[in-house]
């Protein structure tokens, strides 16, 4: 009988995959059966007349026609075919979160040690571990990363600040940093002033939103740009849209060349990226930097939301610097933030933010390429973490751009040029 991990210990499975059954012909009787979701909607009746019955599913499946069933099903089954599709962790957490499922939650396909713990927090509780693992040995995994997460998840709803917050009831007491906020917001009125016109050129990351909120909230003349990429989150375009309604600025969205991104899918396929540096570089180009070209074209200035602290090759980012490649000024207020001030600001103002952070994703890019990272992780480790390069840009911001660094912290009027 095949094993898996439950209540972190490892017991016999009693339950039958049934990964491809289209039809009650192919169901087996007397022994209890998962079934793919699509014989369950088209079958439900009778699957529930057969006997013990639980439902897996697909990645794309949407856990939402479940809901009816919820308190019925005694097992979901959530399918991992590859270690670094992510979709299943957001799967769980709408399950448990959401939709209040109590039954057994098992993660099955590419499951692995390394992924335990964090499947775990997301409500998963059964764990049929890939066929050539040892569950024995996978079991260590609840304890690789024993300090917790720093957001929230399904086991623990209250994410790392707030948790730290509890632990240090003075840090509430804090003052808020006035005036670091107001050296920002100095040198976003410089450079709308002097480098007209400008634009911030963001993602909506944490960092993004502090620049969004004092631009918008000071009205400051300075557009906002983004690129649609074609393969980013849910959770990053629905952001956009909360953008635009909660402020009431208008986010200019680029997109990639279609037909050169047709004719790179043609030669490549839809995600080429895993199997080389340079095909990444080539999908990175194709959906990024070319279209952040266009909206630099003819721009006084641009403004990012890089923070030294973001990784070892953002370590020496300038508040400014002279970017040869669009032939323009690019600077970079937040450089010397702490990602500690970036949510001190998003709290106390309210901010609205990428609802990944939550789950683990201090740095979020394209959903292909960026996973939830492990406290001590370095923040952008999520990002392309198939790559050793600890200098992985998507090239958006790499280096060398003739820099006119002006260490602006105690200067924000340096700023100007
Ligand atoms: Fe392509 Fe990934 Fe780069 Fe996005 S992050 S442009 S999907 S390689």
């Amino acid at each position: 009988m095949p094993r898996l991990i439950k209540k972190r210990a490892v017991a016999d499975d009693g339950w039958t995959l049934l990964r491809n059954a289209a039809s009650l012909a192919e169901v087996p009787d007397g022994v209890p059966v998962i079934v793919p979701l699509a014989l369950w909607i088209e079958r439900r009746a009778a699957l529930h007349a057969r006997g013990e019955v639980g439902v897996w599913l697909a990645p794309a499946d949407d856990p939402r026609v479940l809901v009816p069933d919820l308190a019925t099903l005694p097992l979901i089954a959530v399918d991992f075919p590859k270690f670094g599709d992510g979709r299943g962790y957001s799967t769980a957490r709408l399950l448990r979160d959401r939709y209040g499922y109590r039954g057994e939650l098992r993660a099955i396909g590419d499951v692995l040690r390394d992924q335990l713990f964090a499947l775990s927090e997301c409500g998963f509780d059964a764990f049929a571990i890939r066929e050539d693992r040892d569950p024995v040995d996978a079991l260590a995994g609840f304890d690789d990363f024993a300090a917790g997460v720093y957001t929230s998840t399904a086991r623990t709803p209250r994410p790392w600040f707030r948790r730290r917050q509890a632990e240090r009831p003075a840090a509430a007491n804090e003052p808020q940093p006035t005036p670091r906020v107001a050296e920002v917001l100095a040198r976003l009125h410089s450079i709308a002033s002097s480098h007209a016109p400008a634009v911030l050129a963001t993602a909506f990351g944490a960092e993004g939103m502090v620049l969004v909120d004092l631009i918008a909230r000071n009205a400051l003349p300075i557009r906002i740009v983004t690129l649609d990429t074609g393969r980013l989150p849910e959770e990053t375009l629905a952001l956009i849209d909360r953008v635009r309604e909660r402020y009431g600025v208008p986010v200019d969205v680029y997109t990639p060349d279609t037909r050169a991104l047709e004719s790179f899918v043609a030669e490549n396929g839809v995600n080429p990226f895993y199997r080389s540096v340079e095909l990444r570089e080539h999908c990175c180009a194709l959906r990024k930097s070319q279209p952040l070209a266009r909206a630099l074209a003819g721009k006084g200035a641009w403004i990012t939301g890089l923070r030294r602290e973001q990784s070892a090759y953002r370590q020496e980012t300038p508040f400014e610097e002279f970017d040869a490649l669009h032939g323009l000024q690019k600077f970079n207020p937040l450089a010397d933030w702490t990602w500690d001030e970036v949510w001190r600001y998003l709290r106390t103002n309210d901010v609205p933010y990428n609802a990944l952070h939550d789950r683990g994703f201090p740095s979020i890019g394209c959903s292909p390429c960026t996973r939830a990272v492990q406290p001590g992780e370095d923040p952008r480790a999520g990002r392309w973490w198939w790559e050793t390069s600890e200098h992985k840009e998507c090239g958006l911001h790499r280096r060398p751009a003739r820099r006119v660094a002006v260490e602006a912290s105690a200067h924000p009027q340096a700023v100007t040029t």
